[in-house]
């Protein structure tokens, strides 16, 4: 029987929420999840440096959502409860393509933000990355490990932007009091990534599509542990909406060498392909795999997502937009 003297819960207030990066591959999908609640509204900012309109076509013209072109290096004017700062080139043929600007996006994008945050109370959280860790001599990483990072290499204007970026945020949350929250992601794959951007799961899943070779870098015994995107959006969300800064690892601790990865990729969409060693870049990281303790204790929070599950939705989207369908 009802309870008559039960005080229903008070109407849970709108709430305004910016994702800087929405454009791109994580954070189009972080929109799609916060606009599943109706007391969400939605502002994405974007420069499409590596993001697309087309991610976000479902919502264009929504009474919920806007969507506005802008650049986080210059200041920002808006009004916002929350902020989900993910505005940063992620690959690393981006990221390198304009390391000055890389490094401007980070940390003047960051303190941006943190500027923006400051003036109107807002919640913020960064999403870095597990390239904190450089090339780790720890494994796997807590985030206890302060890292092995090239300060002068050409992976530094992505590792050591987000480091600068990661103190900027703890410098305001000490000095001004910001509530904020960080995130360190390891890996993360799924439908919507670039086709071209050149990260090994894109490239593999492209080159088994158009029956090319599968280029694995060398030695191919490096690792890597990799996130199905729901799984890293559901990660991102509960560490906004918790009590913890962080920072906090959100990642798969699956971990694969990269000649394992292709083939996986071999078996499951084209057994025909080859497998072919290529030169590799400087400073590749020779192993990753997160610790998520802390992601488990504190947000409750573990990937659901295997990676031979997740490759296939990620190989029907690539089919779709490469135009490949599936043999009979
Ligand atoms: P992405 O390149 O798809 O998205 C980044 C978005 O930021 C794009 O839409 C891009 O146009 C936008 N952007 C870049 N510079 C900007 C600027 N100066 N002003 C405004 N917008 C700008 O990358 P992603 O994979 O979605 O990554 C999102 C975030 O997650 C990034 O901060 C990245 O560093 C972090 N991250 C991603 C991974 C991963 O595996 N995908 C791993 C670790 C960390
Ligand atoms: N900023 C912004 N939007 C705001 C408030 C600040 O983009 O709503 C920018 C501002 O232009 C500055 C940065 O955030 O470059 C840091 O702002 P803060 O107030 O912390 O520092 P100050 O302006 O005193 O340097
Ligand atoms: N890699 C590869 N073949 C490719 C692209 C990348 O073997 O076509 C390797 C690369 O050397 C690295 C790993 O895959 O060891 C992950 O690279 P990615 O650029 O996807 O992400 P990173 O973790 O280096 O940022």
């Amino acid at each position: 029987m009802m309870n008559l003297n039960m005080v229903a819960p008070p109407e849970q207030s709108n709430m305004r929420i910016l994702v800087t990066g929405g454009a791109g591959f994580i954070g189009s999908h972080l929109v799609d999840k916060l606009m599943e609640n109706e007391k969400n509204e939605v502002i994405v900012v974007d420069n499409y440096f590596t993001g697309s309109k087309d991610n976000l076509r479902k919502w264009i013209g929504h009474p919920r959502f806007e969507l506005i072109r802008h650049d986080v290096t210059e200041p920002l004017l808006v009004e916002v409860d929350q902020i989900y700062h993910l505005a940063c080139p992620a690959s690393p043929i981006f990221y390198k393509h304009n390391p000055v600007k890389t490094i401007k996006t980070n940390v003047i994008g960051t303190l941006n933000m943190l500027g923006l945050a400051k003036r109107v109370g807002a919640r913020i959280l960064l999403t870095s990355t597990s390239e904190v860790y450089g090339d780790p001599l720890i494994h796997p990483q807590p985030e206890t490990y302060w890292g092995n990072v090239n300060p002068i290499g050409v992976r530094s204007c992505y590792d050591e932007g987000k480091r600068v970026a990661e103190t900027l945020m703890f410098d305001y949350h000490r000095q001004h009091g910001i509530e904020i929250r960080i995130a360190r992601i390891f890996n993360t794959y799924g439908p919507r990534m670039n086709i071209d951007d050149g990260r090994v799961v894109s490239n593999f899943i492209a080159q088994a599509l158009r029956g090319e070779p599968l280029t694995v870098q060398k030695p191919g015994t490096q690792t890597r542990s990799f996130c199905f995107v729901s799984d890293m959006v559901d990660g991102l969300i509960r560490l906004m909406e918790g009590e913890n800064t962080g920072p906090i690892n959100i990642g798969n601790p699956g971990e694969f060498t990269m000649l394992e990865l292709a083939e996986i990729v071999k078996e499951l969409i084209n057994p025909k392909v080859e497998i072919k060693m290529v030169e590799n870049t400087p400073d590749d990281p020779r192993q990753r795999k997160p610790d998520i303790t802390k992601a488990k204790e504190l947000l409750g929070w573990e990937p659901k997502m295997k990676l031979r599950d997740g490759l296939p939705l990620m190989e029907e989207d690539f089919r779709l937009r490469l135009g490949v369908s599936k043999e009979k």
